[in-house]
């Protein structure tokens, strides 16, 4: 008798056990799913948000996967040209120094001298000897481009392997300055032009408004930061990058803000 009440006891606390341990996993997957939904996000990251999946998650020309396409080794660029274009190499160098001190996932750009180790190419270059040397690079393009890059990635994997990019040595100076920037920006996984913000390197009307921008803007450099963090993995669709975007927030208070800003108002 006294070794069956061992026993029911035994069964009693097994079972209670289990049932804590149940519990406590449901709490933990429950925090776990909907910890970032609880922040409360200031007017800036919301702004961030919309602007990632403005310029990250759609194409302006192409099929879009409608996920996060980025490069998962270095890009090693080289630059084509058949004059010194001094000033535009001076820009490619500067947005590249730029640019690499935003990526913490070891991704990196780098500038070749040798085309044949190169993974991407831009070209500087008229729309005429462009057609020449890549035949149908503006195929299914109308109007006249200041700037054009080309992205060639995996479709399941989202990663980007090579890419083109185009820089119209027909415009003026001041254009080109800016496509430079702006075609840098698309090639590494920032596809889409957007018509919200005015001062970013993205924004469409650029040259018909006059207003070009040649400096990233800070919702820019955010778009960039987050899309190489390393908890930013290629092939996100819209929901993951999201919540992934949520949690870098929460991991890196201040990190993603704009100065002068007051974060979390309560
Ligand atoms: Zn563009």
């Amino acid at each position: 008798m006294a070794l069956k009440e061992k026993d029911t006891s035994k069964l009693i606390t097994k079972y209670l056990i289990l049932v804590i341990s149940f519990l406590c996993g449901g709490i933990f997957i429950f925090k776990m799913i909907n910890s970032p939904e609880k922040i409360n996000l200031t007017t800036y990251e919301k702004q961030l948000i919309e602007y990632f999946q403005e310029v990250a998650l759609n194409s302006d020309y192409g099929q879009s996967p409608k996920k996060t396409i980025k490069w998962n080794s270095k890009m090693v660029l080289y630059v084509s040209k058949d004059k010194e274009n001094k000033n535009q190499v001076i820009k490619i160098e500067e947005v590249i120094e730029n640019i690499n001190s935003l990526f913490t996932d070891g991704f990196k750009i780098l500038l070749t001298d040798d085309r044949l180790k190169s993974n991407a190419i831009i070209f500087l270059s008229s729309i005429e000897q462009m057609n020449k040397q890549n035949p149908g690079f503006f195929d299914g393009i109308n109007e006249s481009v200041a700037g054009l890059s080309e992205i060639e990635f995996d479709w399941g994997s989202c990663e980007i392997t090579n890419s083109k990019i185009f820089i119209n040595t027909d415009e003026p100076i001041d254009v080109q300055l800016s496509a430079i920037i702006e075609e840098i920006a698309h090639s590494i996984g920032l596809p889409s032009d957007s018509n919200i913000h005015t001062d970013s390197v993205f924004y469409e009307n650029q040259v018909d408004e006059a207003k070009l921008n040649d400096e990233f803007s800070q919702l820019d450099i955010d778009v960039i930061k987050l899309l190489y963090h390393p908890k930013m993995k290629s092939g996100f669709n819209q929901f993951q990058a999201k919540n992934t975007i949520k949690r870098i927030f929460k991991s890196e208070p201040g990190d993603y803000s704009v100065s002068g800003y007051k974060k979390n108002n309560s």
